[in-house]
């Protein structure tokens, strides 16, 4: 499951929870990316912070992991490269999954190599609020092919980083939106306290 991360909350940790169960996986690997490609002009929390926050998050969870991969690697982030390095860290035998929400999966058709990322996994795309999957469904069948999609109905949950972030900028509660000890870390190291972050 990749994600900015910025921060993360109980849409991911409840996604990717449904998306174990479901499909009975062995493990979910969350990645918080680099330095993300498309949000290249936007103000984005330091890496080191979202990808601790993700470890805190998850890390009373057995099956859940986080990696470091695209924290540590230098320049733009294209998801195919980090799919070709899990492919060859697991060997071609390991099934891999990219957990979305149904919206993001639609990005991702209009990405580069979006043809190769499709012959690496199969999508587990999770409806979000406002989604109409029936309708997601219909489209796809007319859109760009070689894209397997599996939908999840996960509980409908409106929970987004944007808001998060726009909640504590202004002195809003984001308790019960994520994990308390997330909440606390974004207090100790003040984060989304600026104006800018959107
Ligand atoms: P932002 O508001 O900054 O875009 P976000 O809440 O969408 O943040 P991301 O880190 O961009 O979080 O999302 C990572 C992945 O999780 C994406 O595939 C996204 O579609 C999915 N996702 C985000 N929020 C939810 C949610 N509430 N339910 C299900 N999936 C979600
Ligand atoms: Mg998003």
């Amino acid at each position: 499951m990749g994600g900015t991360f910025d921060p993360i909350h109980f849409g991911h940790l409840v996604t990717a929870e449904e998306a174990l169960v479901q499909f009975n996986l062995d493990r979910v690997l969350f990645m918080p990316t680099g330095h993300p490609a498309l949000k290249s002009d936007q103000r984005v929390t330091p890496a080191e912070d979202r990808y601790l926050m993700t470890v805190i998050a998850t890390s009373s969870n057995p099956d859940f992991d986080v990696s470091r991969m695209e924290v540590d690697r230098p320049g733009l982030t294209y998801t195919v490269d980090t799919l070709l390095a899990l492919r060859d860290e697991y060997g071609p035998s390991t099934e891999i999954f990219f957990i979305t929400g149904a919206d993001a999966v639609w990005d991702i058709v209009g990405w580069k190599d979006a043809e190769r990322i499709a012959g690496l996994v199969t999508f587990i795309a999770a409806t979000r609020p406002g989604y109409d999957l029936d309708a997601a469904r219909a489209a796809h069948e007319v859109g760009p092919n070689g894209f397997r999609i599996e939908y999840i109905e996960v509980p409908a949950l409106a929970i987004s980083s944007t808001d998060l972030r726009a909640r504590v900028f202004a002195g809003r509660p984001i308790r019960y939106l994520t994990p308390e000890s997330v909440g606390r870390y974004i207090q100790k190291r003040r984060l989304y306290r600026e104006g800018g972050q959107s």
